[in-house]
């Protein structure tokens, strides 16, 4: 069966879509962390991002880090930290959460709420960048 991700990779399911190429989709978190928060996952489907092959996280490294300095531009942050947890949905993915603090990226603390509008205007905030 299709995890959620290949699902809102289809265009099954709804997402705020802000990148994506041949080989990997990047969409923002729908619980977040932070405004800015966006998952990356690779198109082909894999449950644990250690068990991909050494040339797709090489290539999802280089995407995720394009995607780093699109979300970075847009919401002006120390840094864009990255994280890898997969505890919830078994498609491989990375978080990227733009980070005033290190507390930033607690994925215990309370998550944000934001209306549709302000997710799609995060959306192609960090699109507009991502295509400069
Ligand atoms: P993890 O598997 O890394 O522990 O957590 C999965 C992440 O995916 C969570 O941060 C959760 O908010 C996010 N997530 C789960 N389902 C959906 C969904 O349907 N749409 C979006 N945009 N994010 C989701």
């Amino acid at each position: 069966m299709a995890t959620i991700f290949s699902k809102i990779i289809a265009g099954e399911i709804p997402s705020y879509k802000v990148a994506e190429d041949e080989q990997f989709y990047a969409f923002l978190d729908i619980n977040p962390l932070a405004q800015g928060h966006t998952l990356v996952v690779p198109k082909h489907e894999t449950d644990y991002f250690f068990d991909l092959e050494d040339n797709e996280i090489a290539a999802m490294q280089i995407f995720t880090k394009k995607v780093a300095a699109a979300i970075k531009r847009a919401y002006p942050c120390i840094k864009v930290g990255q994280a890898v947890l997969g505890l919830e949905v078994p498609h491989a993915h990375i978080h990227l959460i733009p980070m005033q603090s290190e507390r930033d990226m607690l994925f215990t603390n309370p998550k944000l709420k934001f209306t549709a509008e302000e997710f799609k205007q995060t959306a192609a905030k960090i699109h507009a960048e991502f295509e400069k």
